[in-house]
C-alpha cells in the first residue's frame, strides 16, 4: 500500500494559531493531559490539522509534546496507519467503503481540503458503537489512544449520549479530541466534560503563506484568494479550485457591462446568473468589491501609497484607466450596493434580478450626483 505522509505531524506544520500551539505545548510541560478536548473555531481555521498534530504529540513515546520522529509510534503515525489513532466523521449509513476510505485519506493528508461527499451527513450511534468495540480491544503496546471526532455537533442524540457515557468513564490512556465549528449546538453536558481549545480565524497573511506552501500560484492570485476566503483556509482552497481568477474576470465584466445598453446589460445579467451557482456569484461579487476598493485607492492615493493595500496588483493599468474614465465614481455607494446584493443572494432573491439591478445602479454611480 502507498504510504501516506501526514502533513500536520508537528505544530509548526499547521498555519497560524500561535497562542493555541503554545497552550497545547504547555499541557505536556505541565503533564496535564486531559481525557477530552473540544477544539472550537470557525470553518477552515485549522481544528483538524491542529488536533492531528496534537494527537501525534500525545502518541509519541517521548511525551515531550514534540513528536520525536523516531519512536515506533511516530513512525506508524507518519506512515498514516497508527493503530491507536481513530477518526470519526459524519457519514450516511449508505456510505460506500471506498468513499469512507477516501475521506480518511484526505483527513490524513490534506485536512484543509476535506469535503464530505454526502449531503448533510450525521454521526450515527452505529459509528460510536463500532468505535466502542474497537476501544474495548487491547490497546496497541499498551500505549495512549486518540479519538478525533470531526464535526462533533453532527452527532445524533443517541450518538451524543453514547459519547457522553464514554466521557464520564473514559478508558485509561484514551484521549478524545472533539472538533466543532458550532460549539453552541453541542450538549452542555458534553462541553463540560471537555477542556476547551478555542481557535481564532486565520489572517490573510497566514492564508497567503499556506497557499504558497501547498500550490504554485502567483502572488496576486494568492492575495485575492486570501482576501476572499475570510480567514477560512478550506474555502481558500475551494476558491483556488473554482478558479478565483476566472471569478474576478467575471466581476470586472459585470462592472464593464454596467455601462452597456439596458438590453445588453440584462442579457449579460441573465447569462451570468444561469452559469454560476449562488455561492460562486457571491464570490464574484466579493471579488468585485475588492476590485472597486482597489480602484478607489488608486484614484485617491499616490501610486506608492495605493499599491500597499491593493489586492489586484496585476490590474494596475485597468484600475488606473477606470479611475481616469470615471473621476466622479461614487465608490462608497457602489460598495454598499454590492454588499446589499451579496446579502440578497443569501436571501434567495432571483440571481438574475439581483445582478441586473446592481448593474443599473453601478452605471448611475459613475455620474456625479
Ligand atoms: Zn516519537
Amino acid at each position: 500500500m502507498e504510504k501516506i505522509l501526514i502533513p500536520g505531524v508537528h505544530f509548526e506544520d499547521v498555519p497560524g494559531q500561535a497562542k493555541v500551539k503554545q497552550l497545547l505545548q504547555q499541557i505536556f510541560e505541565n503533564q496535564r493531559l486531559a481525557h477530552a478536548y473540544l477544539f472550537s473555531g470557525n470553518e477552515g481555521c485549522g481544528k483538524l490539522a491542529l488536533a492531528t498534530a496534537f494527537a501525534a504529540a500525545i502518541l509519541c513515546e517521548s511525551k515531550t509534546g514534540k513528536p520525536c520522529d523516531q519512536c515506533k509510534s511516530c513512525l506508524l503515525f507518519k506512515a498514516g496507519n497508527h493503530p491507536n489513532l481513530f477518526f470519526v466523521f459524519p457519514h450516511p449509513k449508505s456510505a460506500k467503503e471506498n468513499e469512507k476510505q477516501q475521506v480518511l485519506q484526505t483527513i490524513k493528508t490534506a485536512p484543509f481540503q476535506l469535503r464530505l461527499p454526502w449531503n448533510n451527513p450525521q454521526i450515527s450511534i452505529e459509528a460510536i458503537r463500532q468505535l466502542r468495540r474497537e476501544l474495548s480491544l487491547k490497546t496497541f503496546d499498551r500505549q495512549s489512544r486518540v479519538i478525533v471526532i470531526i464535526d462533533a455537533h453532527k452527532m445524533t442524540q443517541e450518538a451524543t449520549n453514547a459519547v457522553l457515557k464514554v466521557l464520564e468513564e473514559p478508558p485509561e490512556r484514551t484521549h478524545f479530541l472533539l472538533l466543532s465549528a458550532e460549539r453552541e449546538s453541542l450538549l452542555l453536558t458534553i462541553i463540560s466534560r471537555c477542556q476547551i481549545i478555542s481557535l481564532g480565524i486565520l489572517t490573510d497573511d497566514e492564508i497567503e503563506q499556506e497557499l504558497h506552501k501547498q500550490s504554485t500560484i502567483d502572488d496576486t492570485t494568492a492575495r485575492l484568494v486570501a482576501r476572499l476566503s475570510s480567514g477560512n483556509l478550506r474555502r481558500a482552497f475551494q476558491l483556488l479550485e473554482a478558479g478565483a481568477s476566472e471569478l474576478k474576470e467575471v466581476a470586472v465584466e459585470i462592472l464593464r457591462s454596467s455601462f452597456k445598453k439596458h438590453f445588453e446589460l440584462a442579457i449579460y445579467g441573465n447569462e451570468i446568473a444561469g452559469k454560476y451557482e449562488r455561492t460562486q456569484l457571491k464570490e464574484i461579487l466579493e471579488s468585485l468589491m475588492l476590485w472597486l476598493r482597489d480602484a478607489f485607492l488608486i484614484s485617491n492615493l499616490a501610486w506608492d501609497e495605493a499599491q500597499v493595500g491593493l489586492t489586484n496588483l496585476d490590474e494596475k493599468e485597468k484600475l488606473q484607466k477606470f479611475s481616469e474614465n470615471f473621476p466622479g465614481f461614487q465608490y462608497n455607494a457602489a460598495l454598499k450596493e454590492v454588499e446589499t446584493s451579496i446579502r440578497m443572494l443569501e436571501r434567495y432573491v432571483q440571481p438574475a434580478v439581483i445582478l441586473i439591478v446592481l448593474m443599473r445602479k453601478l452605471r448611475k454611480f459613475a455620474v456625479k450626483p
